[in-house]
């Protein structure tokens, strides 16, 4: 069984998913928000391995908790990340910006590309590059199991910003339309922060979408 964990982090409530194969208790962690002891800890609590760290984009709030499960988790987990958030990630998630620091722990050594297959025990993720947030923005798509750890490209009711640096209004939608409403309505959408919502009550009701 795929089980997933949504534990709410740091100091702009986001989601860290931490996702487990049931049979082999082989688990990654998706977006370590923040208190990344707390995230590993959680892991050990189920008997569960921590394998692989996987990034949906390099902003500070989605991975001040990496370092964290690096000091906990032996071997230290790779970090996976596409290329184009890493200026992002070297500039701390863009911490400075909000006049923070953050530790943003092990450089990433997994290089995501545009329809990459990821492995979590027996199951399969597709990376999908939905920039527009942030150049590098991905989001994980498990067709097996109808979801998608979507970051912020998309919430309940709402999209992700596209004001700070690297943003994009145009790309942003581009990848919404391309990236998420391409995928069937029963599609569950796991964002970086919110609900859980799904791909058709997005496509009916998201009020940023007409
Ligand atoms: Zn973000
Ligand atoms: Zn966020």
């Amino acid at each position: 069984m795929l089980e997933i964990i949504s534990l709410i982090l740091g100091p702009v409530e986001t989601n860290s998913y931490l996702v487990a194969d049931t049979q082999t208790n082989d688990a990654v962690v998706i977006d370590p928000a923040w208190d990344g002891q707390v995230i590993a800890a959680e892991a050990q609590h189920r008997g569960w391995r921590i394998t692989a760290i996987w990034l949906t984009h390099a902003h500070f709030d989605h991975i001040a908790g990496a370092a964290g499960i690096a000091q906990q988790v032996r071997p230290a987990p790779p970090v996976a990340l596409h290329p184009g958030d890493l200026p992002l990630w070297e500039a701390q998630g863009g911490a400075p910006f909000f006049g923070m620091r953050i530790d943003p722990g092990p450089r990433p050594s997994i290089s995501l590309s545009h329809a990459q297959l990821l492995h979590l025990g027996a199951y399969t993720f597709e990376v999908r590059h939905a920039p527009g947030h942030t150049p590098g923005h991905v989001v994980f798509f498990c067709s097996g199991e109808k979801l998608v750890f979507c970051g912020d490209v998309i919430f309940m009711s709402g999209i992700g910003r596209t004001d700070l640096p690297g943003g994009s209004y145009k790309a942003l939608m581009n990848s919404i339309q391309t990236q998420i409403l391409t995928l069937p309505d029963d599609t569950r959408l796991l964002s970086g922060h919110g609900p859980e919502t799904t791909v058709g009550q997005e496509r009916l009701e998201n009020p940023f979408l007409y």
